[in-house]
């Protein structure tokens, strides 16, 4: 039977929770096709059963791993190898990779292997009498490409949590196969990673926040984030910026959220400053709300947002962290 087959590369680590909105995904897509959703779950010291249930929960119906000591760190060398092998033996009709460093890494290399077509940053997937359509937001999100790969299998990355994760169903069963006659081999390495420098974060990731607070050119300096960072806290949130901040200098490129920075998709997203230029919305076109405070009443972000302050953000920060203060003593 054909299959979607979801990639989940654990490296060293587990089974990142991105990885499983990429399932709720797949699993969708094999639902409509009428075929089985399947999961590859590549890395070091996996525990196939307890890793693998958790898949199966997930919505996965197969889970193959594939566990070696050389594949403790996702190196796209070795990764693309196996990542062929495995879609060789298990000939799945679609290949799904998440659109992070790794996967924009390994999707492209691996379509060149397999001699097939490649959809890159997809947001969502229709299918039509049987025909997959990939869409993907093309001009900075002003558009949706449709595209259909003629070539099977055919590959995608999807956006990082553009789609539901599926509720966890512990009842869900199905096969757990470790996959123990693919070959890795060290000589595949050609990079050897000396040291690894942890890019300091303030608060919470941007990728896990359920709520982001991001500031713009109107926030009016580096010092003046510190009332982001102060609301940020009472809130439990991240911090993120518009481009403009990051080109000022006032924040580190990590924070950029955009089509050239993180694409995140919190359950609210507050843009304080930000005018809400295209590549910036693309970043955040999967946020469930959007809350805007903007001193003009113009400005593109509140076609956007579900709520909005036209004022100065000076004036309103303040009052709503004394709101919320008021609101936790409660
Ligand atoms: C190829 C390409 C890729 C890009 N990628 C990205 C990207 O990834 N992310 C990104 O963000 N941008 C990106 N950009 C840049 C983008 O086009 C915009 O220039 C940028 O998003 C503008 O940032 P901003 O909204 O902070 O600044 P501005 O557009 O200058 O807006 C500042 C806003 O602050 C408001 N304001 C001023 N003072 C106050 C105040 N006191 N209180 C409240 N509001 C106030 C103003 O009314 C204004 O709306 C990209 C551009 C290109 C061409």
């Amino acid at each position: 039977m054909s299959s979607v087959l979801a990639f989940c590369l654990a490296g060293q680590g587990g089974v990142g929770r991105n990885y499983l909105g990429l399932l709720g995904g797949a699993s969708r897509i094999a639902t409509a096709l009428g075929s089985e959703t399947h999961a590859a779950l590549l890395g070091s010291d996996i525990d196939a059963q307890g890793a693998g249930q958790e898949l199966l929960a997930y919505g996965a119906d197969r889970v193959f791993c594939v566990n070696n000591p050389l594949l403790q760190e996702v190196d796209s060398d070795v990764y693309v190898r196996v990542a062929e092998q495995v879609c060789r033996k298990l000939q799945p009709r679609l290949v799904l990779f998440l659109c992070d460093d790794d996967g924009r890494a390994l999707a492209p290399r691996l379509a060149w292997r397999l001699g097939t077509g490649l959809t890159t940053d997809c947001t969502a997937f229709d299918v039509e009498d049987g025909v997959i359509v990939a869409l993907k937001p093309v001009f900075g999100g002003k558009a949706l490409a449709r595209v259909v790969c003629k070539s099977q299998p055919g590959i995608a990355t999807v956006r990082v949590r553009s789609m539901e994760a599926l509720a966890r169903d512990e009842a869900r069963s199905g096969e757990i196969t470790v996959l123990d006659d693919i070959a890795v081999d060290a000589s595949w390495k050609k990079v050897e990673v000396l040291d690894r420098v942890k890019e300091e974060v303030k608060g919470i990731r941007l990728e896990d926040a359920e709520v982001v607070v991001s500031g713009g050119r109107g926030i009016g300096g580096a010092e003046e984030f510190a009332a982001l960072h102060d609301l940020a806290r009472k809130l439990g949130a991240g911090v993120g910026a518009s481009r403009a901040a990051v080109d000022e200098g006032w924040v580190p490129a990590g924070m950029q959220v955009g089509l050239t920075g993180k694409m995140i998709g919190p359950s609210v997203y507050i843009a304080v400053g930000i005018s809400g230029a295209s590549q910036h919305i693309a970043g955040v076109s999967n946020a469930k709300n959007i809350i805007a405070i903007n001193s003009d009443p113009d400005a593109p972000i509140f076609r956007y947002a579900r709520l909005g302050v036209a004022e100065d953000y000076r004036t309103i920060l303040p009052a709503l962290g004394k709101a919320l203060e008021e609101l936790m003593k409660d």
